[in-house]
């Protein structure tokens, strides 16, 4: 009998988790670790700030893996030990022959000084509803809305949150009574999906009122006065700060062994596998390096999380019954709501493979597309098994 241990029940993990339920030989043992009782879906954490979904609505119960036959373990992970194959847990430990760690990142809101007290995000589910009340007491003033430090999941996550919020207040009518400016220290908009592609994006922004600031890193917040410091570039005030927070990750993760150069996890491209043959990680964990990517490497997406756990999924089940490997493609989809029942939508490979990643301007298509997606994603992953 193998024994496959998945830590993480974010995108990675149940993906994985479906898979290997499904396809491995009888007798497998699948257990996954989360600290959390419940899956979130954040692709609609936008929606959740913006009061367009009820927190319930877009989590489902881990346990409900029981009926594909995953032993789901509530609990935190403390240690991982890749030299003795454990798992040390709050609730004890796990040996493995197989481990897939998709513990994705970890927020880091302390790692700038005034960010905890003075900013809101959607980067999670609480946080999310958090935003959702200050955008609906919000009655005019300056927003600032931007991205503190790289890398954070989701490129074009919060460009989509400005739009969101320019629609709102037009919706409302106050959008004349209301100043939105954006701020990153990218040099253009998702620079993963190449220039032409972020210039689209900030074309977006203009023609909105929301001009964009670029180059531009945070070094602190200043909750009192309501100023944003920036690193040797001036500062801006604000009325309704939104900002995506630092990203790193957890200290189980830090102090692995399997963390090179930063916080995150070097990964095989193709197969997912770590420095140890019997490790895999996927997802936001990972550092990913694309020679031939428009960025050195990999941006942080649940879209990939999903592609690389059914590739490192598939590549255990490979190493179970004694069949060949597969590999990953670097390809990825992402939609970009732009309010009023409309996205865009970025599609291609982002190894740098193939044709250039090409973007669909906003439309009523792409809107419905996301939609569904959310609905299968809500419904079928956590059915019984088939
Ligand atoms: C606002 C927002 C919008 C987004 N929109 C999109 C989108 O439209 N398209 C897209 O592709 N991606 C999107 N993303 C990004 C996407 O959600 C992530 O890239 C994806 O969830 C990464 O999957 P993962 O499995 O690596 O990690 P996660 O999904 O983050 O899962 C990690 C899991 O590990 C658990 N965990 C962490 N540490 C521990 C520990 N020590 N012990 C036990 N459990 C632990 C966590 O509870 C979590 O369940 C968005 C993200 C945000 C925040």
């Amino acid at each position: 009998m193998k024994r496959v241990v998945i830590l993480g029940g974010g995108v990675g993990g149940v993906i994985a988790a479906r898979d290997l339920s499904r396809k491995a030989p009888a007798g497998t043992q699948i257990d996954l670790v989360d600290r959390e009782g419940r899956h979130s879906f954040a692709p609609s954490y936008p929606w959740v700030a913006m009061g367009w979904r009820r927190p319930e609505a877009v989590s489902r119960p881990l346990l409900a893996l029981r009926a594909r036959g995953v032993r789901h373990h509530r609990a935190q992970v403390i240690s991982i030990h890749p030299a003795e194959r454990t798992v040390r847990t709050d609730t004890g430990e796990l040996a493995y022959d197989y481990l897939l760690i998709a513990l994705g990142a970890e927020l880091d809101p302390g790692a700038i000084e005034g960010f905890a007290e003075g900013a809101n995000h959607p980067y999670d589910l609480r946080a999310a509803e958090r935003l959702r009340d200050a955008v609906r007491a919000f009655r005019g003033g300056r927003v600032a809305i931007g991205v503190t430090r790289l890398p954070f999941k989701c490129p074009a996550a919060p460009y989509e949150m400005a739009l969101l919020l320019d629609a709102h207040f037009r919706e409302e009518g106050i959008r004349h009574r209301v100043e939105i400016e954006f701020f990153t220290p990218e040099p253009y908009p998702t620079p993963a999906a190449g220039e032409a592609i972020g210039r689209a994006i900030e074309s977006l922004l203009e023609a909105r009122g929301i001009p964009l600031r670029a180059k531009r890193e945070v070094d602190h917040i200043d909750p009192v006065n309501r100023l944003i410091q920036f690193k040797g570039n001036g500062s801006s005030r604000y009325d309704l700060l939104v900002a995506v927070p630092p990203h790193t990750t957890n200290a189980a993760v830090r102090t692995s062994g399997l963390a090179k150069e930063g916080p995150w996890i070097p990964v095989d491209p193709r197969t997912l596998r770590t420095g140890y043959d019997d490790v895999y990680a996927v997802g936001d964990v990972t550092k990913i390096p694309t020679p031939k990517g428009n960025v050195p490497f990999l941006p942080k997406a649940g879209v990939f999380a999903e592609g690389q756990a059914k590739v490192a999924a598939a590549n255990i089940l490979a190493e179970i019954v004694g069949t060949a490997g597969a590999q990953w493609d670097g390809y990825g989809v992402c939609f970009l709501e732009s309010g009023h029942g409309r996205a865009g939508m970025v599609r291609g490979n982002f190894y740098g493979e193939g044709p250039p990643i090409r973007m669909r301007r906003p439309g009523r298509v792409w809107h419905w597309g996301k939609v569904l997606f959310e609905r299968r994603w809500m419904g079928s992953l956590f059915r019984k098994r088939v």
